[in-house]
């Protein structure tokens, strides 16, 4: 994979801008192979403007699925992934609005359903960060913010794409390898994410009997604008893992294809660990 041995330092507010980045992320491999997984699915991708978000939708619009892309502001990297998904040859809506606010969760849910004629695929994506070396630092309201944008957006989502899905859908939330061994300067979103963990293994039970299947992923650090909009500095980003590199979006999505087709059809409440080869439980 083209990865730096170092990145160049380089700085953004949330939510970063993918055309800001140097050097850019890898979207999709030029030799990933679409095999039509997803062929005649609607996916709705939280987050799906840039960074893993935008990669998942790329790698499903590949897989034949149509795709709505929620995402807060970041018009040109959603209007990016809209081409992107365009020259897949499928169709994409992209929806700029506030996901910390339940009712833009629900018209979001209503749009793409009305719009692309109904939702079998929801991937809860969106996040944010707010590093600070000092854990009483975090202030109630940066803990309100990491909290609704992180966990209760997905719990919003997902109560009303639950009106549309059916038999053999699935649910697909990104979590951190944060949740499962902790940061010192991440502590209310290292939360977020364990909540993130026990929200899909206890959804799962609710509706494993309908055959809606609800898995994760945990990445470890992938370069998207999340990081140089959040971080200091960027340099030896990814450079502790064992395989001593960041890891690029192409390298996460083709897990959210598993997870959302029929391969993964024995498989929920579990959680893929995308991480440059860190051991973790669960
Ligand atoms: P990203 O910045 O590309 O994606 C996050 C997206 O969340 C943004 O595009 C933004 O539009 C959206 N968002 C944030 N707040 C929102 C709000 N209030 N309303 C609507 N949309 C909102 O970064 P990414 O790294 O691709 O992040 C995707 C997911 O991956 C997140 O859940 C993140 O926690 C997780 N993750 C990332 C890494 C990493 O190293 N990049 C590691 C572990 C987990
Ligand atoms: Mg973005």
């Amino acid at each position: 994979m083209a990865n730096p041995k170092k990145f160049p330092e380089q700085s953004q507010s949330q939510p970063g801008d993918q055309h800001q980045m140097r050097p850019q992320p890898t979207v999709i491999r030029e030799n990933y192979m679409g095999s039509g997984k997803l062929k005649g699915k609607v996916a709705l991708i939280t987050g799906g403007d840039s960074g893993i978000g935008r990669s998942v939708a790329v790698h499903f619009a590949r897989e034949g699925a149509d795709v709505t892309i929620v995402y807060l502001n970041e018009d040109k990297d959603a209007q990016d992934t809209q081409a992107m998904i365009g020259e897949e040859g499928r169709k994409c809506i992209i929806l700029s609005g506030d996901l910390k606010k339940e009712k833009f969760c629900r018209s979001a849910v209503q749009q793409c359903v009305d719009k692309l004629g109904g939702l079998n695929i929801v991937v809860n994506n969106a996040a944010m960060q707010f590093p600070q070396d000092k854990f009483t630092d975090i202030s109630s309201e940066q803990l309100e913010i990491t909290f609704q944008t992180n966990i209760y957006s997905y719990f919003h989502i997902t109560k009303y794409a639950l009106e549309h899905l059916k038999e053999n859908d699935t649910v697909i939330n990104t979590s951190s390898i944060t949740a499962y061994r902790g940061q010192e300067v991440l502590v209310d979103y290292s939360s977020t994410k364990g909540a993130i963990v026990g929200f899909t293994r206890a959804l799962s039970k609710v509706l494993a009997k309908q055959n809606i299947r609800v898995n994760g992923v945990a990445p470890g650090p992938i370069w998207t604008p999340l990081i140089p909009s959040s971080f200091d500095e960027v340099s030896k980003f990814g450079q502790h893992t064992p395989m001593g590199r960041a890891g690029q979006p192409s390298e996460v999505a083709p897990a959210y294809v598993f997870l959302a087709s029929e391969d993964s059809s024995y498989m929920t409440g579990q959680f893929i660990h995308i991480n440059g080869g860190e051991i973790i439980g669960g």
